[in-house]
């Protein structure tokens, strides 16, 4: 169980670990072993540890813990989807997801960057419980540690879909993302960043020529829609942030994802389809459509339905006449608010 006198150790880099061992009194290796034990062989415990001395399994258990994060409650669907309610070691509350989509073991983890998030989207329930605070890198690497002790499965790839806009956040997302590569085993191909269109978040990330995927939630093909949807593209305006991509797509060499969320009447007609397709002409992309999905928020139900499969394929077929590759995401876990945008940590509003 967590306790927060200890030093956790999960999230920690290999010098972090170093550094650790030095003050406990003990040999540089302690470091190399502790690295093993957590990253590779996923250990939930000290015990486990069995080629460090019962001494120094002791004097570790004093000092520190493994876990980060907390497991506040899970929630398991029929789908298998899992989904996680951490707490943070001051007591926050965040949502983590673990998903698979097919039969082969393959599992992808949704992660949060923020405690709540200030973009205040209208449709997302996250959107609706305000900012609270940033994540730190260890905190979202542990996500996916924590989820892969409980589990067992071995994440495969990570999506930066979970509560929060990981772009203003972007310093401790870099540096998750370098610790997911170097320490869990996580190399930048399998991982996905989403962001409602912060600029100069993509110019930053743009810098580090990683090797990501950056998907950009874009919703809508013209700015009138896209402000009543995505509150900061007041501040980002479309073509500014377009360019952006395109920057960004020349600097990594990388093919984006649009993010196009369907809402009935609204962004899935045919006018909206061709606009869709004219906007991304030149982007170098993929197009994701998803149907929304009706979420309760704090203040109640959203303004907002979800089209029909009937629209949903045509609005496919309209926007894909732009030679782009179109697909509609597949929904996991909706029966227990684990789909997209359902995450709000409604629990943070009642002590456990
Ligand atoms: N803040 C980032 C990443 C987290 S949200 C972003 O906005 O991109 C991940 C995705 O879920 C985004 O594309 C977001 O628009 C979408 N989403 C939010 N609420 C949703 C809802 N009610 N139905 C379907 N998708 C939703
Ligand atoms: Fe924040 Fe993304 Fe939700 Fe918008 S959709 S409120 S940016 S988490």
């Amino acid at each position: 169980m967590a306790s927060s006198s200890k030093i956790a150790l999960s999230g920690k880099s290999l010098p972090e670990l170093t550094q650790f061992v030095t003050e406990l009194g003990e040999p540089s290796f302690r470091a190399r072993q502790l690295f093993s034990w957590i990253y590779s062989k996923r250990a939930s415990s000290f015990d486990q540890m069995t080629d460090l001395s019962q001494e120094v399994r002791e004097k570790l258990k004093q000092t520190a813990q493994i876990e980060l994060l907390e497991i506040a409650h899970l929630q398991i669907s029929r789908d298998g989807t899992r989904k996680y309610l951490f707490k943070l070691p001051d007591g926050a509350l965040v949502e983590s997801v673990l998903m698979s989509f097919d039969d082969r073991d393959t599992f992808s983890a949704c992660v949060s960057s923020q405690v709540g998030c200030a973009v205040g989207c209208t449709f997302c329930a996250t959107g609706h419980m305000g900012f609270i605070r940033n994540l730190t890198a260890a905190e979202i690497v542990d996500q996916v540690m924590g989820i892969q002790r409980d589990s067992g499965a071995r994440v495969a790839n990570v999506v930066y879909m979970g509560q929060g806009e990981p772009l203003l956040n972007v310093e401790e997302v870099i540096k998750s993302i370098r610790a997911l590569g170097e320490s869990v085993g996580i190399g930048s191909r399998h991982i996905t960043v989403s962001t409602s269109g912060v600029v100069p978040g993509i110019n930053r990330l743009a810098q580090e020529h990683l090797q990501i995927t950056l998907a950009l939630s874009l919703h809508a093909p013209d700015q009138q829609t896209r402000e009543q949807l995505v509150p900061i593209a007041r501040k980002w305006e479309l073509p500014e942030l377009i360019r952006a991509l395109h920057n960004y797509s020349q600097a990594t060499g990388r093919r984006v994802t649009i993010e196009y969320l369907l809402l009935s009447g609204l962004t899935d007609t045919a006018e909206k389809a061709r606009a869709l397709a004219e906007l991304v002409r030149d982007l170098h992309c993929n197009i994701n459509l998803i149907p929304l999905n009706p979420v309760q928020t704090i203040s109640g139900q959203i303004p907002f339905s979800r089209p029909t499969l009937v629209r949903q394929r045509h609005f496919q077929e309209l926007s894909g006449r732009s030679g782009k590759t179109v697909t509609i995401r597949l929904e996991r876990g909706g029966d227990i608010d684990a789909a997209c945008g359902q995450l709000h940590s409604l629990f943070s509003q009642q002590p456990q």
